[in-house]
């Protein structure tokens, strides 16, 4: 049967090909619905291992996949939803490419559009620190780093403006910013000494956090195990403290230091996206959507809400690749079980614990029942992410890519 043939089917509109939204189609019985996704873009994006792109310890095409290949039978559409005409029905929708505006009209509306950084109104944010949401955000941070190798390289600079062009300031505590300082840390680290030696010693990574602890939400113990390991690495770690304003090369923290440096980058927080502000839906304090146990909308009954733009359960659920998946997979069932006129059961989070990347082969693995650390830990790691990568070409990609960085270093090319 051709896949949008038939006008009998309920018409179902997806916002955003991220974990929620991706897991949700791939396990959609599609026949049953006439499907269309709306994305900027037109792949999925396996966020886990963005730092390690970041780094060239994976390629970035390694950790991408293709919607229209691997959703066969969802019409694809590369935009951005811009408002939602709820009485007709109505998604406003502008083109990724040329910017034309459309509208989409559903019958079931799912609203996965994940978020964005939050600055806090910390001024100079916005403007002066890069973040790690995109694969062009990735690539200009990877550009940024080997731009300042590049500049240290100018002859004639004193020992000051070395040091400033290769401090590479991290913000945030949390996984995103331990990874990415990590591998920063493994990339100076690893390839500083063969390609640049004469600059070692005047590089430097530092890592800021708010709060008194790294890794809030891990198991203690190992937030403190990071803590020892960054400093055994030489990893600059400042805890309790707060940045003040950023300016375009230097952080300044409210206790009055001011830290000059090459780059900055913010991983210190989540905040909406613009869309979700314009929709007039009932948002939690951190404004992500108010979603019932079914993922409804309490106002609307056909829209639901899933992953980091949703606030379900009380507490609500971290912002994790595990629940927007969790979430997007119990979605597939639950549209079909209320087409079908079947009792839908409510949305239950099965936490399977958290990993992180801590640097120079050594991971964090917080499991209900263990909480490991260290080599062992790294493998764990590895081996999982090989298992959630989501095809069979993007596993084996990723997996070449470690052999060949392990064997021939990374590649430092400048584009
Ligand atoms: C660098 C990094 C590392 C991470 N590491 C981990 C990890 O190790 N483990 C873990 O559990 N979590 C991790 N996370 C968090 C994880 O990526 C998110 O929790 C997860 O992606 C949320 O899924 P989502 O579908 O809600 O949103 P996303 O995956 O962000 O997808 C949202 C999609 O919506 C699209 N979109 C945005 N606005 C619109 C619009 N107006 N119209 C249509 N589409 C729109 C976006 O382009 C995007 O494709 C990491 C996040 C980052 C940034």
């Amino acid at each position: 049967m051709e896949p949008h043939a038939t006008q009998q089917r309920p018409r179902l509109l997806v916002l955003g090909c991220g974990f929620a939204g991706f897991s949700l189609l791939r396990r959609l019985r599609l026949q049953a619905w006439d499907t269309t996704l709306l994305t900027p873009r037109n792949y999925f994006l396996f966020t886990p291992l963005l730092p390690s792109a970041v780094a060239g310890s994976v390629e970035l095409r390694s950790i991408l996949e293709p919607a229209r290949r691997r959703l066969r039978h969802v019409r694809v559409i590369e935009g951005s939803a811009v408002s939602v005409d709820w009485s007709a029905r109505e998604v406003t929708c502008r083109g990724a490419v040329g910017g034309e505006v459309f509208t989409l009209p559903w019958d079931h509306l799912v609203i996965a559009v994940g978020n964005t950084f939050a600055d806090f109104g910390i001024p100079g944010v916005a403007e002066h620190t890069r973040k790690l949401y995109t694969v062009e955000e990735a690539q200009a941070i990877r550009r940024g780093l080997l731009e300042q190798l590049a500049r240290a390289e100018v002859p004639g600079l004193t020992a000051d403006q070395l040091r400033q062009r290769l401090t590479f300031v991290v913000i945030g505590g949390g996984p995103t910013g331990v990874e990415a300082a990590a591998e920063i840390h493994d990339l100076l680290e690893e390839e500083l000494t063969q390609a640049y030696p004469e600059l070692v010693p005047y590089a430097k990574v530092v890592l800021i956090e708010a709060q008194d602890r790294l890794l809030s939400g891990f198991d203690e113990a190992l937030g403190t195990y990071t803590r020892r390991h960054f400093g055994r690495e030489g990893i600059d770690v400042r805890t309790g403290a707060k940045v003040a304003s950023i300016e375009p090369n230097a952080v300044q923290l409210a206790g009055g230091e001011r830290i000059d440096c090459g780059l900055i980058l913010w991983a210190a927080g989540n905040a909406p996206v613009p869309l979700i502000q314009t929709l007039g839906a009932r948002c939690d304090g951190r404004g992500r959507l108010l979603a019932d146990a079914f993922l409804r909308l309490p106002e609307h009954e056909e829209v639901f809400a899933c992953g980091d733009c949703a606030a379900v359960g009380e507490p609500p659920l971290p912002a994790t690749a595990q629940v927007a998946q969790q979430q997007g997979a119990y979605l597939a069932k639950a549209l079909d079980d209320r087409r079908r006129g079947r009792t839908v059961a409510p949305f239950r989070f099965r936490a399977q614990g958290m990993l992180a990347y801590i640097g120079s082969g050594q991971a964090l693995a917080d499991l209900p029942l263990i909480k490991w650390s260290g080599r062992g830990a790294w493998f764990f790691w590895r081996s999982v992410y090989i298992t959630k990568l989501v095809s069979p070409a993007n596993k084996a990609k990723v997996l070449f890519d470690w052999i060949k960085a392990h064997l021939f270093g990374r590649d430092l090319s400048r584009f």
